[in-house]
C-alpha cells in the first residue's frame, strides 16, 4: 500500500499550532474570511456592497445580488482573504474572476434594457453568459434574472462552476460546455446577454439570439488598441450601440478545449 502515514508531532499550520497552545496569533490587518463562520463573511461582503455603491453602483437588484452571493466560495483556498477585495483573481486555466466593481457594473448595464426601463423592482427574464470561469457571475445574475444560461468553452472550469454551484442548488442557472460565439439558439431569445471574455465585435449569433427589447453587455476590441465595454439594444426601431469605458477582459476564443 502506498498511503503515506503522517509521522509524528505532526507538523501543525501555524494558525492551529498557535491556537492549540492558547496563544493567538497577532490580529490580521485585513478582513479575514474564515472559512467556517458564515456570518464573518457577511459582515465583510456588507463592506464589499457599501464601498460598490460609494463606487457608483446604484441598482439595488445588483446591490442585494453581491450582497447574497459568497465569493469565498468560488476562490483557491489561498485566495479566499481576498474574495471580497476590489481585485480580480485567478481561477485557473490561465482566466480570472472579475472585479466585484466590474462585475456588478455590468450587471447593472444588463438591468437597463429596454424591456426592464421604468421598472426598479423587476427581474430579467433569461440571460446567456458567455464565459462560465468559476460559476461566481452566473451565481450573481441568478438573483436578478429569471433563468440563466452560462456557457463555457474550458471543460476544467466548466467541471469547476458545476463544483462550485451544486453547494447552492440554483435549478434555474444551467451550465453548458460549448464555444458561446455561437450563443446557445435552444435558450433564445434572451432578455440579456453577458460576455465576460472580450473579442474583435459581437457575434451576430448573440444579436439574433436577443429578444426585442434586450441588451448585450460585452467587452470588445476598442478602436484604440484595447478593449471597451459595448452595449447593444434590440429594439422596435433597431439595434442601438453605446461604447463604454475601457476594461480589460481575458480573450474570448473559439471551439473548446
Ligand atoms: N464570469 C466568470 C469569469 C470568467 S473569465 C466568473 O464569474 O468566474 C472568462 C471565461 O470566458 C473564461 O473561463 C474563458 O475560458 C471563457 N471563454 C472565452 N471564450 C469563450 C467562448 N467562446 N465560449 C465560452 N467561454 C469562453
Amino acid at each position: 500500500m502506498a498511503t503515506q502515514r503522517p509521522s509524528f508531532p505532526v507538523r501543525l499550520t501555524p494558525t492551529a499550532s498557535a491556537a492549540t497552545r492558547g496563544r493567538m496569533p497577532a490580529a490580521p490587518v485585513k478582513p479575514v474570511v474564515p472559512s467556517t463562520p458564515s456570518m464573518a463573511s457577511d459582515a465583510v461582503r456588507a463592506r464589499m456592497v457599501q464601498k460598490l455603491a460609494a463606487q457608483g453602483i446604484s441598482d439595488a437588484r445588483v446591490l442585494r445580488a453581491m450582497g447574497a452571493v459568497e465569493r469565498h466560495r468560488f476562490v483557491d483556498s489561498a485566495l479566499v482573504n481576498q474574495a471580497y477585495e476590489d481585485t480580480s483573481l485567478p481561477i485557473g486555466l490561465g482566466q480570472t474572476i472579475s472585479k466585484p466593481n466590474v462585475v456588478a457594473r455590468m450587471i447593472e448595464l444588463l438591468m437597463g434594457a429596454p424591456a426592464l426601463a421604468g421598472k426598479p423592482d423587476a427581474k430579467l427574464g433569461r440571460v446567456l453568459e458567455i464565459g462560465t470561469g468559476c460559476g461566481y457571475q452566473a451565481a450573481v445574475l441568478n438573483h436578478v434574472a429569471t433563468e440563466v444560461y452560462s456557457i463555457e468553452r474550458l471543460r476544467g472550469l466548466h467541471e469547476r462552476a458545476r463544483a462550485n454551484l451544486r453547494h447552492f442548488r440554483l435549478a434555474t442557472v444551467h451550465l453548458m460546455l460549448g464555444d458561446g460565439m455561437i450563443g446557445y439558439a435552444k435558450g433564445a431569445p434572451y432578455a440579456g446577454i453577458i460576455a465576460a471574455a472580450g473579442g474583435e465585435a459581437v457575434p451576430e449569433a448573440w444579436i439574433e439570439q436577443l429578444a426585442v427589447g434586450g441588451r448585450i453587455v460585452a467587452p470588445t476590441h476598442s478602436a484604440k488598441g484595447g478593449q471597451a465595454l459595448v452595449v447593444i439594444d434590440k429594439t422596435p426601431r433597431g439595434l442601438e450601440r453605446l461604447i463604454l469605458e475601457a476594461v480589460h477582459f481575458v480573450p474570448l476564443k473559439s471551439g473548446i478545449a
